[in-house]
Formats: C-alpha cells, sequence, structure tokens
C-alpha cells in the first residue's frame, strides 16, 4: 500500500507516517511527486491491513491510504507515475531521448576495444558496453578477460566520454565492476540471482537488468523490485529475447513487453536485438522495431570484425553496420517521438489494455 500525503505536507508530517511504519516493522519509500509526496509501505502486512490503513489514516497530513494492486510495488506506475529518468555522465536514459549502447559482445584487447569504442561514439552512440566477466554456456569457451577487460573499459571511457556497461555475474564481483563500470548489467541468466539482485541494489551505480529468457514479465519486475527495495532505484529493463519453439532466431525478442513494461512501471526499457536474433542481419530490423514501439534504447554488440570475434561472432555488427544502423534509427525515433501520446505508440499511454491487465 502506500500513503499520499496531502498538497504541502511538512517534513514533521511525513517523519510521523515513516515512524509509524517502522514501528509496525515494515520499510517506507518515500517518493517526492511533482505535486505531493506518496509513501510506500513494504514489508509483509497480510491480515494486518484493514487495521493499518486505518492507523495510518489517522496520523496528521495524510490524505488518503491506498492498496497497490501488482505484487510489485516500489517499480509500480501506481505508486510512482512518472517516468524514471537516469543520468549517467552526459547519459539520459529514459527522458524521451534515444539511448544507443554499443560495443563489443566480449572485451577482447585494449586494441579491439577502443577501435570499437572510437567508431561507435563517433557514430552517436551514448552508451559503450564490453562484457569483462563473460557468461558462456560452456565452461570450456573464452571466459572474457575479468579485472583487465574492466580498465580497458574505464580507459575507453575516459577516452571517448561514453559511461560502460558490463555484466557483473556475482556478488564477489560486484564492488570492483562498481569500481570501474558506470552501469553494472545484469545478464539473463542470472535475473532471479537474488543476493546479486540485492547486491547491486546497494551500490551507487545504475544497474541494467536483462529479462530472464525463460521468465515472465512479472517474475522480471519482481527482479528488478529486489534491486529498488534494497536502495537502488536506478534500473533500466533490457527486454534481450526469450527463449520459444523457434529456431530460426536464437531467442524471440517480446516486442509486446516494451509498451507493457511502460504500462506497468516508470522504469526505463531497452531492447537488445543482438542476443535477441542470433543473426546479424536481423539485428537493425528488430533495432527498429524496438525503438518503434517505444524501447528507450537499444543495446547492440558491434565488433571491428565480427568473423574474428571471441564470442557471439554471428550477431555482431560490423564497423559500417552500426554507422547503418544509426543513420535508420535516428529518422525513425524522432518521428516516434513526434506522435508522443499517441497510445499507439507510447507506452506510457496508461489506459491501453487496461481491461487485460486488471486480470491480477
Ligand atoms: C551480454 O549482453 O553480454 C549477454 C551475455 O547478454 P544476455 O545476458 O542477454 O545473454
Ligand atoms: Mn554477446
Amino acid at each position: 500500500m502506500f500513503v499520499v500525503m496531502v498538497v504541502g505536507a511538512g517534513e514533521a508530517e511525513i517523519l510521523g507516517v515513516k515512524g509509524q511504519i517502522l514501528a509496525e516493522g515494515l520499510t517506507p519509500f518515500e517518493h517526492a511527486g511533482s505535486e505531493r509526496t506518496v509513501i510506500a509501505v513494504v514489508g509483509e502486512i497480510g491480515a494486518r491491513k484493514p487495521v493499518l490503513i486505518d492507523r495510518l489514516s489517522a496520523l496528521p497530513g495524510v490524505e488518503s491510504v491506498t492498496p497497490i494492486s501488482r505484487p510489485f510495488k516500489l517499480t509500480s506506475r501506481e505508486f510512482h507515475p512518472e517516468d524514471t529518468v537516469i543520468r549517467v555522465l552526459d547519459a539520459v536514459i529514459g527522458d524521451g531521448s534515444l539511448t544507443m549502447m554499443a560495443g563489443p559482445c566480449s572485451v577482447e584487447s585494449r586494441d579491439q576495444l577502443f577501435e570499437t569504442a572510437d567508431a561507435v561514439a563517433a557514430a552517436g552512440a551514448t552508451v559503450l558496453r564490453g562484457g569483462a566477466f563473460k557468461p558462456r554456456t560452456s565452461p570450456y569457451a573464452f571466459q572474457g578477460l575479468g579485472v583487465q577487460g574492466l580498465r580497458f573499459l574505464a580507459e575507453a571511457r575516459d577516452r571517448t566520454g561514453l559511461p560502460v556497461i558490463t555484466e557483473v555475474m556475482e556478488p564477489n564481483q560486484v564492488d570492483i565492476v562498481a569500481e570501474y563500470a558506470d552501469i553494472l548489467q545484469i545478464g539473463t541468466r542470472n535475473m532471479q540471482n537474488y543476493s546479486l539482485l540485492r547486491d547491486v541494489g546497494r551500490v551507487a551505480r545504475p544497474v541494467m537488468l536483462k529479462r530472464g529468457y525463460g521468465a515472465t514479465v512479472e517474475e522480471w519486475l519482481m527482479a528488478a523490485e529486489y534491486i529498488v527495495s534494497s536502495g537502488n532505484p536506478n534500473v533500466i529493463l533490457c527486454e534481450r529475447g526469450i527463449r520459444t519453439f523457434e529456431t530460426y532466431t536464437r531467442n524471440t525478442l517480446d516486442l509486446a513487453a516494451v509498451p507493457l513494461v511502460h504500462h506497468l512501471t516508470h522504469l526505463p526499457v531497452v531492447v537488445d536485438p543482438s542476443h535477441a536474433t542470433g543473426k546479424r542481419w536481423l539485428v537493425k530490423p528488430l533495432a527498429i522495431g524496438g525503438v518503434a514501439v517505444g524501447a528507450d534504447g537499444v543495446m547492440v554488440e558491434v565488433h571491428p570484425r565480427p568473423d574474428e570475434a571471441l564470442s557471439d561472432a554471428e550477431q555482431q555488427l560490423d564497423l559500417d553496420q552500426f554507422r547503418e544502423l544509426m543513420a535508420a534509427i535516428v529518422p525513425v525515433h524522432e518521428h516516434v517521438r513526434s506522435l508522443h501520446g499517441d497510445p499507439l505508440v507510447s507506452g506510457a499511454a496508461l489506459g491501453i489494455g487496461g481491461g487485460g491487465l486488471a486480470k491480477h
């Protein structure tokens, strides 16, 4: 549930409500909205609900107490109607601008990373990606350069000015990855690694949470809830394809998830057509498709010589192909942006699909 304070509620009234929530053994999360403050009550409420609603409603400065219908609370639009906007160095994610995350699947060497970083930065990328700790299906495949890869990423950030994003696979890597990287990535295989989610919830870095390839949208948002409820509100969602019966593509990019999560949550969402399709020639149309349905950005893998890549050789774009993608996607994004508010393209149009969504 969340407590809606009256317009102009004072510090003492807000503290009074938070104190009562703490006294009940629950946790308050304050959200200062544009008009009024709202305080979410998080924890096991159970049968106490009616009594709690009465107690909180009676406190000074409280306008109303409203249950949150979804199992995810802090990430829900009900609690936090405005879009979350994340700023990291010069990049702004979720403000209607186009976030383009680009770079190699794996950091393989300083030269390979710098060559890619310079080219994607010149072409208009806003975030540099590159894997240092690699989750590989085979234990015999290239596992990444580890900490050396993180150092190269930090050098590439200093060189290009682009914030860098890289995956953290284990709780004991969180501190070192946060030391070098600007955005931490949780990969599809770790979406439900709850101790890792809690740990990245405690660092002062935005986190990009990839959807588990076998996860429902609700499981994905519950995973995001772990991060936010651990203290980190800066979560970016990434739809990277789910496993279906189709085998021509590596996974199936769930484009419906983009407007759906915009409807359900306030967090920005990007699509990753590289891991979704596994095929280089499908990356551009699916990237454009993601932007057309309202994604806040795209993550694509780019390598100077994809055929020589140590991982995901089939799906990485070469530098020219990335420039072509940029030339094609920017006007599509401009057009979609000009339609903002049109329920056909704006996932945040909270009216759409209400009937179906209410079935909870
Ligand atoms: C990646 O982006 O490097 C990656 C491994 O992706 P995913 O977790 O989506 O497979
Ligand atoms: Mn990859």
